[in-house]
């Protein structure tokens, strides 16, 4: 088999379940470092981050990634131990697989060789992973930005390799991320029996038009390629369990995905002074996800639709589409940024799986890219 596959095995079999790197981030650093990059490893709290770079000066190509995984939940209802990397029916099964140890391995191999045949190319080729992409994200990507901005670190482009494709490899470009701002609400009443509603303040009563007037409104009408910000309701209790007591208290959980219309800080501002409008007595906690991005037309995004073009023999969608992604902590550094990675139907499922042909394919859509940008 394959220098790729090999390497996507090797990584598969590290148990790294976030934020534990299991050692995937050594091998790397193995590798690169023999290929005549400086590797840094930047431990930060309980998170592995690898900083390995090629060259000097602008411009900074960064190649971003992550070596932990999600759990693999109950092990038994895989078909095959998700840290034995196995090959059925053309794909190669385990956890990482798509999301994203076959990414990183291609990272590793295009990196490689574009710098054996480019060992003098202009600027540098950076490769950025942290083990703390699906948890915390506190101690990864977003910290290891601080250090950037403390050491004057530009960043020019970045290519994260998340699992971005749909149906084939290369139909699907990532252009930015919508932002994502989570909330619980607690809304207070006075508890009491349903008969002596006089007695007591019935806390769903006081939030139904609130939350009437919040599901109903019309933030914006998109973004250029990002559709319109909306605000979920992902939770609503209150209630004792008997149905003569008017509760106390009424809890709801919100998240909102939302386009660079609008910023966290506007969005809270919003929301604030609407509950303050009916007059509620309430406690608001805020869960900041990370800001909106989004690469308008450019360097970076015309390259990466000629590559993608070739590959896929269509010019990719380009969408924004999806969760967020450590891109969002990058891209504020000034960088041009874009997703692209293998199909992504399977990530965080039982069976998590990557298509063995797909996986080849990778390291040469890396390195055209590295050398469309580098060489
Ligand atoms: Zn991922």
């Amino acid at each position: 088999m394959s220098d790729v596959f090999d390497l996507t095995c090797a990584l598969i079999a590290r148990p790294s379940v976030t934020p534990d790197d299991a050692g995937c981030q050594q091998l790397i650093a193995g590798r690169l470092g023999a290929a005549g990059f400086t590797c840094e490893h930047l431990r930060l709290g309980e998170v592995d981050n690898l900083w390995a770079t090629h060259g000097s000066g602008a411009p900074v190509l960064v190649l971003l990634g992550h070596t932990d995984v999600v759990p693999s939940g109950p092990v038994e209802t895989w078909s095959s131990n998700p840290f034995t990397p196995e090959v059925r029916d053309g794909a190669l099964y385990g956890r990482g697989a798509a999301d994203m140890k076959g990414s990183v391995a291609a990272f590793v191999v295009a990196a490689e060789q574009f710098v054996a045949a480019y060992p003098q190319h202009p600027g540098t080729l950076a490769v950025l992973l942290t083990s703390d992409e699906e948890g915390d994200a506190i101690d990864g990507v977003r910290h290891v930005a601080r250090l950037f901005v403390e050491r004057g670190q530009a960043i020019d482009w970045c290519i994260t390799g998340e699992p971005s494709s749909t149906a084939k490899l290369g139909d699907l470009l990532r252009v930015g991320r919508r932002g994502s701002l989570s909330a619980k609400l607690r809304i207070k009443g006075v508890q009491g029996h349903v008969a002596y509603p006089d007695k007591a303040r019935n806390p769903i009563h006081l939030a139904a038009p609130a939350l009437a007037e919040l599901t109903a409104r019309h933030w914006d009408d998109g973004y250029e390629s990002f559709p319109p910000t909306s605000l979920q309701l992902s939770n609503i209790s209150a209630g004792t369990g008997a149905s003569n007591v008017i509760p106390g208290e009424l809890q709801v959980m919100f998240n909102l995905r939302y386009n660079p219309h609008w910023n966290a800080d506007r969005l809270q501002a919003e929301i604030t002074a609407l509950l303050d409008r009916h007059g509620l007595d309430y406690v608001l906690d805020w869960h900041r996800s990370g800001e909106p991005f989004y690469t308008p037309e450019g360097t970076l995004r015309r390259v990466a639709r000629e590559v993608l073009a070739e590959f896929a023999g269509a010019a990719p969608e380009e969408s924004t589409g999806g969760g967020t992604s450590d891109a969002r902590f990058i891209a504020p550094l000034g960088a041009q940024c874009i997703e692209v990675g293998p199909v992504n139907a399977s990530i965080h499922q039982v069976d998590e799986n990557v298509r063995v042909a797909d996986l080849e394919a990778l390291p040469e859509l890396y390195r055209r890219l590295i050398e469309r940008l580098l060489a």
